[in-house]
């Protein structure tokens, strides 16, 4: 048996943990704060309970692999709930057009919604999407892609490059063939799912609505906390130990190898634990920056993904509105201008004025008291820091303006809440990066502007990397897919 340290109980964490154990290796977690999930995480108030994170499970088979490869199903352990609308889209023309998982059903509702040409031009799109998820899925988000060399080995055909368009970015690939600015607005969201800004995010990322619309999108009844809460019985079940409130300070690393860990808190303080393999689940920034006997600069990190304004809100009555419904605002770019700021011109972020507002209410008892809603609001914004591409969110007042601000445009929009709150529970990124413990609170790690993301490989032998910030990207079904690249390589005990 050989001795492998998890450095963080995110989902990816969890996922390689179990993965490895499975396999044969002794293994550990380590876990900062108190519970597992990472920003996978829960919030109960008042008889309402939220996920404060993902909303939104997709690529139900990526879950379904993992949990077949650990001897159990994903059924056994979640209850999935095909959804439909996936999200219903809101535009600032009043218009609305409600995504679903099954191709021609969503081109008829375009045709109904914006004109036959604005369907032809959907499924014209739809074609070349499923071209790129095809050659994603074959060739990228399932085997390890450690730097520029390894993009160019890759055995793509001309078709495949035609369709993946390097070079292009999806704005690029939305105005070549999306007429309606209603669609244009649509696919563009999906460079958000990425951390990024659509107008310098890869064509590429067109398979994510792919994945979306063609795999569907799913709640997990009882909230998505239920995965981590699965994750963590497989772990326990397999053996693993899981520490919590134990914090890694430093990774040893002689010879170019990993030596040991230094762990602050869990079953000891101020410990060296000598290992052989770590599976770094923390964000690669502070992998490189702060764990790493030398701190390294790696120029993948230097572009950080956007972050999150959030709003938990006890809602008195029932709006009937969708599982998910997106609010656009009238200038898109206004939003991403904001979100990231222009720092080479001086131009700082700032939180958008009018930005896109994302609200999910999960038709669930166990979410909410009768004749109640559970609000989840979710906002792009500028990542926490002083710089001029973030935003310091904890100068006082700002939060709960902003989030005055974010009600405010709702109701604008046609939805007012406002004198119907129990309760207004305000999560800036400020308090993700705190929580998480994500640099900035930046969602994603980096935001997916280039192909390439921080390699699954460590600078050193036996280091190794899962979780959103890394390769293939973010979001649930990628850091699963982080881990199972990451244990994969590892190979058997
Ligand atoms: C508001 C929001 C909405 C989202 N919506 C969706 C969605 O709808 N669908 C979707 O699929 N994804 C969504 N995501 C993204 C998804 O949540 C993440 O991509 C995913 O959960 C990240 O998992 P991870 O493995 O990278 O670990 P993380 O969740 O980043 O966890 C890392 C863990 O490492 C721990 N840690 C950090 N440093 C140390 C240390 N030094 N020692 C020990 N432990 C440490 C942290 O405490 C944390 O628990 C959303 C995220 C947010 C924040």
């Amino acid at each position: 048996m050989t001795a492998v340290a998890v450095i963080g109980a995110g989902v990816g964490g969890l996922a390689a943990a179990a993965r490895l154990a499975a396999a044969g290796h002794s293994v550990t977690i380590y876990e900062r704060a108190d519970t597992v999930g990472g920003k996978l995480a829960r919030y109960a108030r008042d008889g309402f309970t939220f996920d404060t994170g993902p909303s939104l499970f997709t690529l139900p088979q990526v879950f379904a692999e993992l949990f077949a490869d650990l001897g159990t199903s994903l059924e056994r352990h979640l209850d999935l709930v095909k959804l439909d609308p996936i999200v219903r889209h809101r535009f600032p023309d009043g218009s609305t057009l409600d995504s679903c998982a099954d191709p021609a059903a969503f081109a008829t509702r375009i045709g109904v919604a914006f004109g036959a040409r604005a369907a032809e031009d959907w499924s014209r799109l739809w074609a070349r999407a499923a071209r790129v998820w095809e050659a994603s899925w074959r060739d990228v988000l399932r085997r390890p892609l450690d730097g520029p060399a390894d993009l160019a080995r890759l055995a793509w055909h001309v078709r495949d490059l035609a369709a993946i368009a390097p070079g292009r970015t999806l704005r690029g690939l939305g105005e070549e063939y999306l007429h309606d600015p209603r669609l244009r607005m649509l696919l563009d969201r999906y460079a958000t799912y990425a951390g990024a800004d659509p107008r310098r995010a890869p064509a590429a990322l067109v398979a994510v609505p792919y994945a979306e619309l063609a795999f569907g999108g799913w709640y997990l009844r009882g909230g998505l906390g239920r995965l981590a809460d699965a994750l963590l019985s497989l772990c326990l079940d397999l053996g693993v130990v899981v520490e919590t409130g134990a914090t890694v300070t430093g990774i040893e690393a002689t010879g170019g190898r990993v030596q040991a860990i230094r762990v602050r808190g869990g079953r000891g303080t101020g410990r060296r634990v000598p290992v052989s393999t770590v599976v770094a689940n923390v964000d690669a920034l502070t992998l490189y920056r702060d764990l790493l006997p030398s701190p390294r600069r790696l120029a993948a990190l230097s572009d950080r993904s956007l972050a999150g304004f959030v709003l938990l809100m006890g809602v008195r009555g029932r709006t009937g509105l969708a599982h998910h419904t997106v609010f656009f605002p009238r200038d898109y770019d206004a939003e991403f201008d904001a979100v990231f700021g222009d720092p080479g011109r001086g131009v700082p972020a700032r939180p958008p004025a009018d930005p896109t507002v994302f609200v999910t209410v999960a038709d669930d008892p166990a979410a909410r008291p009768d004749g109640h809603e559970a609000w989840f609001v979710l906002v792009n914004a500028p990542r926490q820091g002083t710089a001029l591409d973030a935003v310091d969110w904890l100068r006082p007042g700002l939060a709960d303006a902003y989030a005055d601000r974010v009600l405010d445009l709702l109701a604008a929009r046609g939805v007012d809440v406002r004198d119907r709150l129990v309760f207004r529970e305000v999560r800036t990124p400020a308090d993700l990066a705190a929580s998480a413990h994500a640099p900035g609170g930046a969602i994603y790690g980096t935001a997916n502007h280039a192909l390439l993301r921080p390699a699954n490989r460590g600078p050193v032998d036996g280091l190794h990397l899962v979780g959103g910030s890394t390769h293939p990207g973010g979001g649930l079904p990628m850091v699963v897919l982080s881990a199972r690249i990451a244990a994969d390589r590892i190979g058997p005990a």
